[in-house]
């Protein structure tokens, strides 16, 4: 028996890179697999956008999941919320899925870090699975994206009007603005993330989204939290258009200027 085929997967996260990556690979590896790990938490702009890339794509979006829902793991969890020294929800609802669909076959993994960033992305610990980094090797930066997304016509997803990233709706890498936006644009999806927070005084324990916060906090501060984003953007824009004589703008476009960590396999 022959040896398997070496297959070519792209994990599309439903954010502007990874959907660069696509628009860049679509005419260039005809028999790509386009994946999508679906939490089954996922925001409604994010499978919207879903649907457009396919059809751009012209062909289907395989869509894995975990086969339970967060609630499932959360209790697996002993009610322990994800967080970013905790990142149980990645590993479970989204690398297993995608290493299982993978399987043993020898596969490269395409994946949407871009030229001007300094991290790896996810690299998965089976030996059968090579990641590839077409964006970084084309020298494709964030400027260069955006240019990509724009000439599909594509766009950017409908989130990024009030989010910086794609991914779960109560992912704690969020910034206390992003939450105010969650609020604002699907306040039910606010209160159900709300919901999952506890706090037990006896013990002084807290379970909550937000690092030293919650979210009735910033429920209850979130024209002071809005109010200083807008200040924010705002010596972030006249900063940009000093540069802007000089420099290369896209270098310091604020986009994902947050001090937050980005995850590693949801945020491309
Ligand atoms: S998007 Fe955030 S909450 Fe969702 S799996 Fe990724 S790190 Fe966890």
């Amino acid at each position: 028996m022959g040896s398997a085929q070496t297959r070519h997967i792209l994990n599309l996260s439903g954010g502007k890179d990874s959907t660069a990556l696509a628009v860049l690979m679509r005419d260039k590896v005809p028999g790509m697999e386009y994946v999508f790990c679906d939490t089954g938490v996922e925001l409604s702009e994010t499978y919207e956008y879903l649907d457009r890339i396919e059809s751009f794509l012209g062909k289907p979006i395989v869509r894995l999941n975990s086969g339970k829902p967060f609630e499932y793991w959360l209790e697996v969890y002993s009610g322990f919320l994800p967080n970013p020294r905790s990142r149980w929800c990645t590993k479970v609802m989204k690398i297993f899925p995608f290493e299982r669909y993978v399987g043993d076959d020898p596969v490269y993994s395409y994946i949407g870090i871009r030229a001007d960033e300094d991290r790896e992305g996810y690299i998965s610990s089976k030996s059968n699975i090579t990641p590839v980094y077409p964006l970084k090797e084309a020298g494709i930066d964030k400027k260069g994206v955006h240019d990509l997304l724009n000439k599909s016509g594509l766009g950017l997803p409908k989130y990024y009007e009030w989010r910086s990233r794609s991914g779960c709706y109560f992912c704690f890498f969020q910034q206390r603005n992003e939450w105010v936006g969650l609020l604002e644009n699907h306040p039910d999806l606010f209160y159900r993330a709300k919901a999952f927070e506890k706090v037990d005084p006896l013990k002084g324990q807290q379970f909550t989204w937000v690092q030293r916060g919650s979210l009735i906090q910033i429920e209850r501060e979130k024209d002071r939290i809005k109010q200083r984003a807008a200040d924010r953007d705002s010596r972030q824009r006249k900063k940009a258009t000093l540069y802007e004589q000089f420099e290369d703008f896209s270098q310091i476009n604020s986009e994902d200027s947050g001090s937050e960590e980005a995850c590693m396999i949801c945020h491309l």
